[in-house]
């Protein structure tokens, strides 16, 4: 009898500990999406003063009426700049608390890795005029031609990549190679274990390179691998970490391999997903 009243007790004990867990999930839960949900509407709400400070400030660098002194020209450059910096700021913070909060979503597509390069050339040519600098895009010939994966969030992941290559590169070439993954990267992995093949996307710079003991520090918010580059190059030092985040939340992971001085090569590896040329024009007839 004892026993039995007492395993009844423990019961009822674990009922009310097990309501008061799910209770605190609730509020945590809760409090995660007013936290998102504040972000968002705070970054709203900055963004809107900043955007005239940026459009009225742009307007006087162009000195149209010609009673600006060149002192006054470079300071209107400098405050354009600098609310240029703030709304990055702004978005990556808002980018970053809507990853943690698990309110980014994936949606892949049948995408051409072709055209994809072809945009990125074409986006990144002029940093590379102005800086006189290579840029060189290859995509191996054993690929396939189509991917299926999330192209706005694998976009934002290279474009990223690429401009801190072209940032932190003064001479020299910058590259984008597209490869299929080595069965070394593929073993130790088990999403890549299950997809049918592995897509490796290589950035490789002639830039300042990172010494081995920052590197795994990069992918870590607000941490940039050298104050006094920071300053002089600019940046949140949230880039690479929305970057692997994102990469995560893909199903793969970016890697570095860099030699201070000499230059980087950061990888992106993603599970890719071999899409026949017909079942693409299926999707595309059926969008
Ligand atoms: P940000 O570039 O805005 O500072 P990131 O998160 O993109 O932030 O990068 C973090 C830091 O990693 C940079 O500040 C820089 O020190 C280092 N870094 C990133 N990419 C490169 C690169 N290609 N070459 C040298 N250093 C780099």
């Amino acid at each position: 009898e004892e026993q039995y009243k007492n395993s009844e007790r423990r019961a009822t004990e674990l009922e009310a500990l097990k309501a008061a867990l799910e209770e605190k999930a609730r509020e945590l839960e809760e409090s995660s999406n007013y936290k998102t949900e504040f972000l968002s509407n705070m970054s709203h709400e900055l963004r809107t003063p900043l955007n005239s400070l940026l459009i009225l400030s742009q307007m006087l660098t162009e000195n149209k009426e010609g009673n600006l002194t060149p002192d006054q020209i470079e300071y209107v450059k400098t405050i354009f700049s600098s609310g240029n910096e703030l709304l990055t700021l702004i978005n990556d913070i808002l980018d970053l608390s809507k990853i943690e909060a698990g309110k980014v979503t994936i949606h892949p597509e049948v995408l051409r890795l072709a055209d994809m390069m072809d945009y990125l050339k074409e986006f990144f040519a002029p940093v590379a005029r102005q800086k006189e600098l290579d840029f060189i895009i290859e995509i191996d010939e054993d690929l396939p031609d189509t991917a299926h994966v999330d192209e706005y969030r694998l976009l934002q992941i290279l474009k990223n990549l690429l401009s801190n290559a072209f940032k932190f590169t003064e001479r020299g070439s910058i590259s984008l190679k597209v490869r299929r993954a080595e069965d070394q990267v593929i073993e130790n992995n088990d999403v890549f274990k299950e997809s049918e093949w592995v897509l490796a996307f290589s950035v490789t710079d002639t830039g300042i390179g990172i010494p081995k003991f920052k590197q795994s520090m990069v992918f870590e918010a607000f941490q940039q691998a050298n104050g006094t580059t920071s300053r002089k190059y600019g940046g949140t030092g949230l880039g690479l970490t929305i970057s692997q985040k994102l990469a995560n939340l893909l199903g793969g992971f970016i890697d570095i391999d860099s030699v201070e001085g000499k230059g980087s090569t950061f990888t992106l590896y993603l599970p890719g997903k071999e899409v026949s040329d017909s079942s693409c024009e299926e999707i595309a007839a059926s969008a």
